[in-house]
């Protein structure tokens, strides 16, 4: 178990006040020592705390009187959001996309975790073939809600035969005490053609309705195939399948609102592009409760790009694998890059995008009154097969197409390319060859930047 380590000291703060430094760990407070950054924002949530702090240099760890009042923040950062080990999955999902990475990424991309506590901070989904007794325990007193959970099928042995794991057949029995526990957990199904898919998943949505009724909700999502699978059953869908998804999940979307008052289940964005079908209007998402797993999100665009003063989503997209490297739990929702106006910027603009995030681009930027706007699609070439979404971009991909954009324009790149700054390949903005915006991935920050503000250019040429 490591303990967590100060990253930051809020000037002023109850924590700056008592000396406490960055790199000072803390290792037990109140006497407890804290398991994850759950536990850390319990403990330091009291009143006057005593903190036990390990100084590099000093020979022994000292006793730290923190005075503060209840529910006021300690005013530290922590480096890491668990700080006994992450729990790391034990299956073998022949769709699993870590498998699908080319060798020689950074280290933390390759972890599958299945820990609960990243479903809770992050929103990561959990087979829960690893949960235990204890583990209920805590969610259900701590009420950590919401959590998210793959499902993929409800028949046992299909679901066991998908996760590769014996356990894969029983584990959603936590899924019930978890509902039963009133605890908001969203679900998620990978549809692997002719795996899941058809009679299967016609059985998965009537299961959902007779044993998981109180699901908030249920995103259907296909499974994305980079070039380095070597699974010979996985392959992406056709045309023709992504019309029949959406079919079964408009049907079931009916039944789910006569028998519950609500749709439960949702297409994810993708399925819409590919079958080439029209976004379904904002209200078919009801609250859009699978926005950042890439349901409902196209639409939120378009309606936040053609209504900017409008509600809706918050729209920020983070990139995948955002849970890795240590990302700040409570940053998580929060939108990474400040809009930061400077007046109008009449050059010419090319807005970057994945091939998918092309598709619902296009429309918006011809309606747009100015005509020296450029949707660029990037085809991912880093990892090939069907991947289109601009998570998935990499700063190598981005390189290759900043090269075809005219001198002297703008070019934008929607933020959910990039984590803490860094894109999956561990490029950076600087190491691209020209500056590029990086605006945040949503409607109304794309129009906001279109429409003559300015964003701080991210890096110098
Ligand atoms: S459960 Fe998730 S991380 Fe684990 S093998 Fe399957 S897809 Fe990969």
């Amino acid at each position: 178990m490591s303990a967590p380590t100060v990253t930051s000291v809020t000037a002023a703060s109850p924590a700056a006040r008592a000396g406490l430094a960055v790199g000072d760990e803390l290792l037990s407070i109140g006497g407890q020592e804290p398991r994850d950054v759950i536990d850390f924002q319990r403990m330091t949530d009291a009143g006057d705390l005593s903190v036990l702090v390990r100084r590099a240099g000093a020979p022994l760890p000292r006793l730290v009187r923190v005075d503060k009042e209840a529910g006021e923040p300690l005013g530290v950062e922590v480096s890491s959001a668990v700080f006994d080990r992450i729990r790391t999955c034990d299956n073998h999902c022949a769709f699993c996309f870590i498998y699908q990475l080319p060798k020689g990424m950074r280290r933390s991309l390759y972890l599958k975790d299945d820990d609960y506590r990243l479903s809770f901070l992050y929103g990561n989904f959990t087979t829960l073939t690893r949960f235990t007794e204890l583990d209920a325990e805590r969610i259900l007193t701590e009420r950590l809600g919401p959590l998210f959970v793959s499902i993929h099928t409800t028949d046992p042995e299909l679901r066991a035969h998908m996760l590769r794991n014996p356990k894969g057949a029983t584990s959603l029995r936590w899924l019930q005490v978890l509902l039963d526990g009133g605890i908001e957990v969203h679900g998620q199904v990978v549809v692997c053609p002719g795996v899941n898919d058809g009679a299967a998943f016609e059985d998965t949505m009537a299961g959902i309705l007779d044993v998981y009724p109180a699901l908030a909700s249920v995103g259907v999502v296909p499974l994305g195939l980079s070039r380095y699978s070597n699974e010979p059953d996985m392959r992406p869908h056709t045309e023709d399948e992504a019309t029949g998804v959406l079919d079964t999940v408009h049907e079931w979307q009916r039944l789910f609102r006569k028998a519950l008052g609500h749709r439960m289940v949702f297409a994810a964005d993708e399925y819409y592009l590919l079958a080439g079908r029209a976004l379904p209007p904002a209200r078919h998402y009801e609250g859009f409760p699978q926005h950042e797993n890439g349901i409902g999100m196209a639409r939120a665009f378009v309606d936040s790009f053609n209504r900017p003063a409008s509600g809706g989503p918050g729209g920020v997209r983070h990139g995948f694998f955002a849970s890795v490297d240590a990302a700040p739990a409570e940053g998580y929702r929060a939108s990474r890059l400040p809009v930061r106006p400077a007046g109008v910027d009449a050059r010419a603009v090319t807005v970057l995008t994945g091939t998918y995030g092309a598709r619902v681009l296009g429309p918006l930027v011809a309606a747009h009154p100015r005509r020296d706007i450029t949707v660029h699609a990037v085809p991912n070439d880093f990892f090939g097969g069907n991947i289109g979404v601009a998570g998935l971009l990499t700063g190598e991909d981005v390189a290759r197409a900043l090269a075809g954009v005219p001198e002297g324009a703008r070019c934008l790149l929607p933020d959910a390319c990039l984590n803490d700054g860094r894109f999956l390949d561990g490029l950076t903005l600087a190491d691209l060859s020209r500056p590029v915006e990086v605006v945040p991935t949503d409607g109304r920050s794309l129009r906001t930047a279109l429409d003559g503000t300015t964003f701080r250019p991210e890096c110098a040429a």
